[in-house]
């Protein structure tokens, strides 16, 4: 019997990587020549739904380690992996970086103000990969594929302008705002936690389920899957 894909009924032609593997330092980039993909999570994919195929992956990779809330691993990211695509492939770096604006961001915990700049983002392919993780690590942690209503939502993205991004029952947006609760005693899964790692909370008597992703130790992202519409 072959496996299906995670994101839909097509056959799996192959594994994909969730998230996706150039999150990952090579050892050669990580100080000390140290292991950050130990046990990388795969799940079945079919051709359409590769991450990396469209480099929608590299587009994550730059928006993820070039956030402010994001660690050291990250920034070590931006200057060897990413460095290397932009010179290989210097097409989406252009495309990122074309309207960009400098700002200075206040730290609200200390008051220190610092230099920054502040990149469109692209909201639909960040979607369209966040979505994906969201399903591919619901079929890794639960061995089958999801197929109701789901929604995964970017916590690391802020922005003056930005408009709520949540469309939900009242419900789950109250769960959301509970979240740091909800998540404070659930088990962290991934081996590489500098680089990325996962909670679940299935909240009882609930028909919903809600994951929290964390990258790079301060961006994170909240999955909502729920049996109502989606
Ligand atoms: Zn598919």
């Amino acid at each position: 019997m072959s496996d299906t894909c995670f994101a839909c009924d097509n056959p799996a032609a192959t594994r994909e990587h969730v998230p996706p593997a150039c999150l990952f330092p090579e050892s050669k980039d990580t100080q000390g020549g140290q292991d950050l993909r130990r046990n990388l999570i795969t799940v079945p994919a079919c051709v359409d739904h590769n991450l990396a195929k469209s480099c929608d992956d590299t587009y994550f990779l730059w928006v993820l380690s070039t956030n402010l809330s994001a660690n050291s691993v990250a920034r070590q990211q931006v200057a060897t992996k990413l460095k290397r695509t932009n010179e290989r492939r210097p097409a989406l770096g252009k495309a990122i970086l074309r309207a960009t604006k400098d700002v200075t961001v206040i730290d609200s915990a200390s008051g220190i103000e610092h230099d920054a700049v502040e990149v469109p983002l692209d909201g639909g392919r960040l979607q369209r990969v966040l979505d994906l993780i969201g399903l591919g690590l619901y079929r890794h942690h639960f061995g089958k594929r999801w197929v109701g209503g789901f929604r995964v939502h970017p916590d690391f993205i802020g922005s003056a302008d930005s408009s709520p991004m949540l469309n939900l029952d009242t419900d789950p947006l109250i769960l959301f705002h509970a979240a740091e609760k909800l998540f404070a005693t659930e088990v962290k899964y991934g081996e590489n936690p500098d680089v990325f790692w996962y909670q679940v909370h299935e909240p009882r008597g609930k028909n919903l389920c809600l994951m929290r992703l964390v990258f790079y130790d301060g961006c994170t992202a909240t999955a909502f899957f729920s049996d109502g519409p989606g």
